[in-house]
C-alpha cells in the first residue's frame, strides 16, 4: 500500500508537471514574440494547458475524496433520475456533437449508497462514451433488474478499445491513446472502479475497434 501511494505520488507530480512545464516555457517565450499570429497561437496553448490543470486537479481531487471515504452513505435513491439528470448536464456536448441518448428502462430502479457518488460514476461512464465517439453517433443507455443485481448498461457506436488495452483502461492515468484523449487525465475510469467497489459491484466491458463499446455496471441489490 506503501508502495502504491509513493508510485502514486510520482505519478500525479509528473502528470501536474507536464502541462505546467508548458505553461511556463510558452509564457517566458511570450515576452519576446511581437508577431500576433504567433502570440494567439502561444496563449490559446497556455489556455488549453491550463485547462488540462485544472481538471487533473479536479480528477485527482475526486479520486482521493472517493479513496479517503471508508464509510458510505447509505441513502435510498432512484437510479433512474440520476441517469436522466446526467443526460440534462451532459447535454450542451450531446448537441455540440449531435449525439443522441436513448434510455431504455426495465423494473423498480431504487439502490442504496451514495447518490452523489453514483452521479459521479454515470457521469464518468456517459462522458467518455460522447468523448470517444464521433459526431452523429447514437448512445444507448440500458436499466434493468436481475435477481442479485441491478443493472445499467452504456453502450457506444464511438472509436473502440484495442484488446490489449481493455485490461488497463481502469489504472489510474491510463490513456489509450494520446491522439484521441485530448482533454482525457486517465483519471475517470479509476473514479467509476473505484465508486463501483463502494457499491459492491462489478464493470464489465465489451468493446471492438471502430464498431464501439459497451459498459456495464452491475450493482450488488441490498
Ligand atoms: P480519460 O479521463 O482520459 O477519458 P478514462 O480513465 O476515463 O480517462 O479512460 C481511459 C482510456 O480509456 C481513455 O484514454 C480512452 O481512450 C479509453 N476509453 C474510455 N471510455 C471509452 C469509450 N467509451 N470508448 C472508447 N474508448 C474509451
Amino acid at each position: 500500500l506503501d508502495n502504491m501511494r509513493k508510485e502514486f505520488v510520482a505519478n500525479v507530480s509528473h502528470e501536474l508537471k507536464t502541462p505546467l512545464t508548458s505553461i511556463k516555457g510558452f509564457s517566458e517565450t511570450l515576452r519576446g514574440v511581437e508577431d500576433e499570429e504567433t502570440r494567439n497561437k502561444f496563449l490559446d496553448i497556455i489556455d488549453k494547458e491550463s485547462d488540462r490543470l485544472s481538471n487533473l486537479i479536479n480528477d485527482i481531487l475526486i479520486l482521493s475524496k472517493i479513496e479517503n471515504t471508508h464509510k458510505m452513505k447509505s441513502e435510498k435513491f432512484s437510479k433512474i433520475d440520476i441517469i436522466k439528470e446526467v443526460i440534462d448536464v451532459v447535454n450542451p456536448q450531446l448537441e455540440e456533437k449531435n449525439i443522441n441518448i436513448t434510455l431504455e428502462k426495465q423494473g423498480s430502479s431504487i439502490l442504496i449508497g451514495d447518490p452523489d457518488k453514483f452521479y459521479q460514476m454515470i457521469l464518468n461512464l456517459i462522458s467518455n462514451a460522447i468523448k470517444y465517439s464521433d459526431d452523429n453517433k447514437i448512445i444507448k443507455i440500458r436499466s434493468y433488474e436481475e435477481k442479485l443485481y441491478s443493472i445499467i448498461e452504456i453502450e457506444d457506436e464511438g472509436f473502440g478499445i484495442p484488446k490489449e488495452d481493455i485490461p488497463r483502461i481502469f489504472e489510474r492515468f491510463y490513456i489509450v491513446d494520446k491522439s484521441r484523449s485530448k482533454k482525457g487525465t486517465g483519471l475517470g475510469l479509476a473514479i467509476v472502479k473505484h465508486i463501483i467497489k463502494m457499491f459492491d459491484g462489478e464493470i464489465d466491458v465489451k468493446s471492438e475497434l471502430g464498431v464501439g463499446s459497451t459498459f456495464t455496471v452491475k450493482i450488488r441489490k441490498r
